[in-house]
């Protein structure tokens, strides 16, 4: 089985909580440059990327990656591959 994170851009307001907290959780900083998602405001929909260091919060003891927990829209889900 691999879980992945599914993007519904529509629903994003680029506020990079999901940037944060990821690197807050991930790194131990709250640095948003460290994280393993990246969050960029453009007009007229932000764009998304996860980069190739994203393990899907594998290191840490949680159920949901932090990105897609603390994503208060939505508009990260996690998808369940088999
Ligand atoms: S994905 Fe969610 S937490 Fe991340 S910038 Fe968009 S609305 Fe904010
Ligand atoms: S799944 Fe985890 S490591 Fe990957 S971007 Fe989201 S919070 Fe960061």
């Amino acid at each position: 089985m691999q879980s992945k994170i599914g993007i519904n851009i529509s629903k994003c307001s680029a506020c990079k909580i999901c940037q944060v907290f990821c690197a807050a959780w991930n790194t131990g900083t709250v640095n948003p440059k460290k994280a393993h998602i990246r969050v960029v405001n453009m007009f007229p929909t932000p764009k998304i990327e996860f980069l190739e260091s994203c393990n899907f919060c594998a290191s840490l003891d949680v159920e949901i990656p932090i990105c897609v927990k603390y994503c208060n829209r939505k508009a990260l889900t996690l998808k369940e591959e088999y």
